[in-house]
């Protein structure tokens, strides 16, 4: 017994070890700053027809909206739901969807549950075909929102927000668009993407590449032949390359292994993949549905993946599994700490060990094992994409943690050796914890004309994430300082209710200004720091990714742009406290009800 203990305490000792390794060779001096910005050519529209024109508009409406994707629109949706109409939603994009309007490449499909990620799906009546949606179903069943709920009267797309300024005088925000739109509102709400700005390695000489490349979020139709349900066949005769293996580049890599001639995938850092299990709607069971079950069905895959443990288990998934218990939470005892720990390996373990069951050559299995603890990074679902690496076609590039040394003309150096190749497919990410006015592209100038860059130049001012001092009636719906989930429908789900909550709410108390009080702001800061404490020390140990802004150092600016680290439902809670207070606390208001 003592015996198995001391090889137990080894192996766990062993793969700390290994953990603690594999951080230390990704850790990068420059931080963020290691990424750089899409060109403007690469960071073009593919799905729209160049020449696009329409007259100015000039207006006055109680709401805009920054954003056409699942927070905007169904901000929207509750706005109209509260019997407010006069909105505008102004939508970069061609069309609804955020990123099921982006996110167009191979493979692409939402890895959590169709019947708890697609919203309203009681109210829509539409059946997810299949267990996890495609991005072409997702995308599609936004345009079904738009029509059902009648937005698309109320949208403007193609159309890029550059500037927003709040009137103190007429208690308005007034915002000016790239097509000289002119648009004065009462309130303003920014749903402008949680992963919309696409970013790039920043690799010596990318700029230098003679063949063709994109970033994932703009696939190349034209170029790489096939769509998104048909085989790529102009790639039988070229060599390419996928820079990434994050969630992305697991979907896109099967896809493009079908019939490129040869695929090298440039490896930083493995990524987890578990097993997906996809399968079509059983129609039976969908139609038997009582009413009701989504909401219950939603609260119940979030209680499961944040370690709540609910007496059913819903959606009993891949990550229902390998979440049932929190291992990121400050634990009580040392012998607590020993369990969760103990639980996180085993979780990966699993993960490693599937690696060596399907990937044939062991040398590439080796390589292709995370050494990350579990909440570290997003885990992955998939039945294809280790399968991938037993292809001939397919070549894993592992570049021990370093990344992509350098580009040429012809393609990509690793150690030394060149890979010369057709097409570089970057499968490299999103901006997630950069400055919010970096990431919306304008940079909204509150009250005393002071702009959002400005205020929380040493860190976010909010309450909730949602409403911010200096910036009256602006309305917010991010991660700074805003709550976190795996499914992120959800988070947007609670988020937007909130927001419309707010809007209606001041329209029926006559308030024509709102704006919450530093103090409110601070006690919002203290609870997130609170329940941050037992996740900033796992995330200390983890390997570097956007979740730990990189490993870099946390300063007191970035502690201010936290999330909410606790549950979603816990989130979902604080908000759900606030409305049903009925007297919005912590927030002044103009003119105040409580003094008519
Ligand atoms: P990620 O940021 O997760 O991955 C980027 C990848 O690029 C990483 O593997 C990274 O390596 C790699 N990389 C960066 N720089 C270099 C370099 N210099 N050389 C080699 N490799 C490099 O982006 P994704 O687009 O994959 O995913 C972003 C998020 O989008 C996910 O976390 C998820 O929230 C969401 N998503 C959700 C999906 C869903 O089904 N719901 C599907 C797809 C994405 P390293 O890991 O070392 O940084």
């Amino acid at each position: 017994m003592e015996q198995h203990d001391n090889a137990d305490a080894a192996r766990m000792a062993a793969l700390r070890e290994r953990y603690q390794a594999e951080k230390l060779k990704r850790v990068r001096t420059e931080g963020m700053a290691q990424w750089q910005e899409l060109s403007e050519e690469l960071d073009r529209d593919p799905y729209v027809e160049p020449g696009f024109s329409r007259e100015p508009l000039e207006e006055e409406t109680t709401v805009v909206i920054v954003g056409g994707g699942f927070a905007g629109m169904l901000t929207a949706i509750n706005l109209a739901k509260a019997g407010i109409t006069d909105f505008r939603i102004v939508e970069k994009a061609g069309d609804f969807g955020g990123t099921w309007y982006w996110n167009r490449y191979p493979g692409c499909m939402c890895d959590v549950e169709s019947y708890v990620y697609l919203p309203l799906l009681e109210e829509t009546g539409f059946m997810p075909t299949e267990r996890y949606s495609s991005a072409t179903e997702i995308f599609a069943y936004c345009q079904l929102l738009g029509k059902t709920f009648d937005l698309y009267s109320r949208a403007l797309f193609q159309t890029d927000v550059t500037g927003a300024e709040w009137d103190a005088d007429r208690e308005r925000w007034m915002v000016t668009t790239s097509r000289g739109d002119r648009l004065s509102s009462r309130f303003f709400v920014l749903a402008g993407g949680i992963l919309h700005k696409a970013k790039l390695p920043g690799i010596p000489g990318i700029e230098t590449f003679g063949g063709k490349a994109f970033h994932t979020s703009r696939w190349d139709y034209d170029y790489t032949g096939g769509s998104p349900s048909e085989p790529m066949n102009h790639l039988s005769d070229k060599r390419v390359a996928v820079i990434g293996t994050g969630a992305t580049a697991v979907q896109v890599v099967p896809q493009v292994a079908r019939t490129a001639r040869e695929l090298f995938v440039f490896q930083r850092t493995p990524g987890a993949v578990g097993v997906r299990n996809q399968r079509p709607t059983d129609v039976a069971w969908f139609q038997s549905l009582p009413e009701g079950w989504q909401a219950e069905r939603i609260v119940n895959f979030t209680e499961a993946v944040t370690g709540a443990q609910p007496p059913v288990d819903l959606v009993n998934d891949g990550w229902t599994a390998a979440m049932w218990v929190d291992t990121q939470k400050a634990p009580e005892s040392e012998d607590e700490a020993e369990e969760l720990e103990r639980i996180d390996f085993e979780v990966m373990e699993g993960i490693r060990q599937r690696v060596s069951d399907v990937v044939r050559d062991p040398e590439t299995a080796e390589k292709l094992k995370p050494y990350w603890s579990k909440h570290c990074k997003r885990i992955c679902f998939h039945d294809e994409y280790l399968q991938s690496f037993n292809q001939e076609n397919v070549h894993l590039v592992d570049t021990d943690g370093r990344g992509v040394d350098s580009v040429t003309e012809r393609g990509l150096v690793v150690d030394g050796v060149e890979y010369p190749v057709d097409l570089i497919i970057y499968a490299s990410g999103f901006e997630v914890t950069t400055d919010l006015h970096q990431r919306l592209g304008f940079d909204p100038v509150g009250r005393d004309g002071v702009a959002l860059s400005e205020r929380w130049a040493k860190g976010a001012h909010t309450l909730h994430g949602v409403m911010a001092s200096q910036f009256p009636n602006l309305l917010l719906i991010s991660l700074v300082q805003g709550g976190f989930g795996t499914n992120f429908a959800h988070l947007i789900t609670e988020s937007a209710q909130h927001v419309a909550f707010i809007v209606a709410a001041c329209q029926e108390a006559g308030v024509t200004t709102l704006e919450p009080r530093e103090e409110a702001e601070e006690e919002w800061l203290n609870e997130l720091l609170r329940v941050g404490i037992g996740g900033a020390r796992y995330f200390m140990s983890c390997t570097p990714s956007f979740y730990n802004s990189e490993q870099q150092a946390i300063d007191s600016r970035a502690a201010r742009n936290l999330t909410y680290t606790g549950s979603l439902l816990k989130y979902a809670g604080h908000l759900a406290a606030w409305r049903e207070a009925g007297n919005f606390p912590g927030v002044d208001l103009k003119p105040d009800p409580a003094n008519n």
